[in-house]
């Protein structure tokens, strides 16, 4: 049915319909409508069925996009979950939270002049339709084997691992501080983009396949890493990088300036319906106050869009190069526009000012961008005499992640580390300097994405595999 496709040049581009920004200011549901079956499959049909699919190529699973477009262009749509779950663990996460614009679409070779095909949007419809017709099932091994894993972090890495070790008949558990299983899927990610119930049907059918959690459980401080190691053939660390990158200057104590990650954090806590003192009382709550985020990440447009929806009176962004130069998605930086946020560009802050202890104002200056540095990067300069107060109740500190002071996490020196801070693991083997523990995610990467998380739990966990398999096949290492 090779005519069903190549329809780029009939038809134009559509994204799923976005809710109008008004009904969207005032909850925190997913903005992105679903496609009709008739839009997924007309939106399919614009794809060229590239010889050399560049789409794959800049996806970070390779996943097959070509073949499941051609077959949800042809409505064969079981095949089409079957091929897309083939190489990415959770599909319906990442068509909701990849950033598009910089992997698959950003590399479509119709983009130029057409508009490239919407695949993420595909992508989730798909995972989407297959879960209503009950096609997800939880891992189901055909015989369980006698090698048992224990997996430090329930973020996409160690998931995207459990999972294809489970499949395998090995036995799984997985251990997370939090009391919930997903990671930042949980508790950075906010409900607008990913709503909480898409990731916890996932962690209920890994439950039913055979994946053990034991959650509210922290390696290092609850059971000590050497215990895990003990107890299972291998360990995964996928324990993510937390530790925020810190502001000072003057009045940088003051109360009611907050890092991004406790802000996004206590607002999902509230969405599932915890109790969250820190919101009640209105430390971690932007109600009826002028917010200001600093920061030009994606991290600080969740955080602007979040005090928009918690009834904040103004918010504003401040970030110190200009709209071009965001590290942030665009796709990310309009939603928030149309949401009502005001960017102030070109602006770094100083300081605080205060009044009885609280912040009141951002200290802020003016900077102008000069001549690129050897990376490309245009540098930023102050410009003389141009320091402004922005008003603030709540100053919202996005400045990106760290990984922790490691190795003194699991009281290891046996783990090395980067300069950067994040775990030094053989490139191959994907295993750290200690014997038979490996790591993975955003703990190797430093701060990445969901869809580097799965893959690299996907890799770890044939790499474990491996590992295991040759211990148990060499009697001399198996001594070991
Ligand atoms: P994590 O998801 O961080 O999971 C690590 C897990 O390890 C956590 O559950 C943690 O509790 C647990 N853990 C840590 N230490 C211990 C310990 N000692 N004992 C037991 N458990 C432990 N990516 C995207 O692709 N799209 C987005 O839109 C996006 N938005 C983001 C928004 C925010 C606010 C943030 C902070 C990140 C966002 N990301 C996004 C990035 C993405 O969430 C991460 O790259 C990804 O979750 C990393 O996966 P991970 O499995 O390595 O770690
Ligand atoms: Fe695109 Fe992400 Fe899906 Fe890959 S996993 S096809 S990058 S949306
Ligand atoms: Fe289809 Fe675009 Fe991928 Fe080519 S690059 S196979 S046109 S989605």
């Amino acid at each position: 049915m090779a005519d069903r496709m190549l329809q780029f040049v009939r038809l134009s581009q559509h994204q799923p319909d976005k809710r109008a920004a008004a009904a969207r200011r005032s909850d925190f549901g997913e903005i992105y409508q679903r496609f009709s079956a008739e839009r997924a499959s007309e939106q399919s049909s614009r794809c060229s069925q590239c010889g050399v699919p560049f789409c794959s190529i800049h996806c970070p699973l390779n996943n097959n996009i070509p073949d499941w477009l051609k077959l949800t262009a042809e409505g064969r749509l079981e095949e089409a979950y079957e091929v897309s779950a083939a190489t990415n663990t959770f599909p319906e996460i990442c068509g909701r939270v990849c950033p598009q614009d910089r992997l698959c679409e950003g590399n479509c070779v119709i983009e130029k002049g057409f508009e490239s095909v919407t695949i993420g949007a595909v992508e989730k419809y798909i995972t989407d339709t297959a879960w209503e017709k009950g096609w997800v099932k939880p891992p189901s091994p055909v015989r369980e084997v006698p090698h048992s894993v224990g997996i430090i972090g329930a973020g996409p890495a160690g998931l995207a691992a459990a999972e294809r070790l489970r499949g395998r008949g090995w036995k799984v558990t997985v251990y997370d501080r939090y009391d919930r299983v997903g990671g930042l899927m949980i508790y950075g990610i906010p409900n607008f983009k990913l709503e909480k119930e898409v990731v916890l049907r996932r962690a209920e059918q890994f439950a039913a396949g055979g994946i053990e959690f034991v959650l509210n459980c922290q390696i290092g401080r609850d059971i000590s890493l050497e215990e895990l190691r003990a107890k299972h053939d291998a360990v995964l660390i996928a324990t993510g990088v937390y530790k925020a990158r810190d502001l000072g200057g003057p009045g940088a104590d003051l109360a009611g300036i907050v890092p991004a990650l406790e802000y996004l954090t206590a607002s999902n806590r509230q969405n599932l319906g915890d109790a969250v003192p820190a919101y009640e009382d209105g430390t971690l709550n932007a109600h009826a106050k002028r917010v200001v985020v600093i920061g030009g990440g994606d991290t600080a447009m969740d955080c602007v869009r979040t005090a928009i929806r918690q009834g904040a009176t103004s918010v504003t962004c401040l970030y110190r190069r200009d709209k071009a130069n965001m590290p942030g998605s665009m796709r990310e930086v309009s939603n928030a526009e149309e949401e009502g946020v005001r960017f102030a560009w070109l602006s770094a802050p100083e300081g605080f000012e205060g009044e009885g202890g609280k912040v009141s104002a951002v200290r802020a200056v003016k900077m102008h961008l000069g001549l690129p540095d050897a990376t490309g990067r245009q540098q930023v300069e102050p410009i003389p005499s141009s320091a402004f107060s922005e008003p603030a109740d709540l100053v919202i500190k996005a400045l990106g992640f760290d990984p922790e002071d490691l190795p003194t996490m699991f009281g290891e020196p046996g783990l090395t580390v980067s300069r950067w801070g994040t775990l030094t693991i053989d490139r191959r083997s994907m295993m750290t300097q200690l014997e038979g523990v490996f790591a993975a995610g955003d703990i190797v990467r430093g701060a990445s994405l969901v869809v580097w998380g799965i893959r690299d739990g996907r890799d770890v966990a044939d790499q474990i595999e491996s590992y295991v398999l040759a211990k148990a096949s060499s009697p001399a290492l198996a001594a070991e």
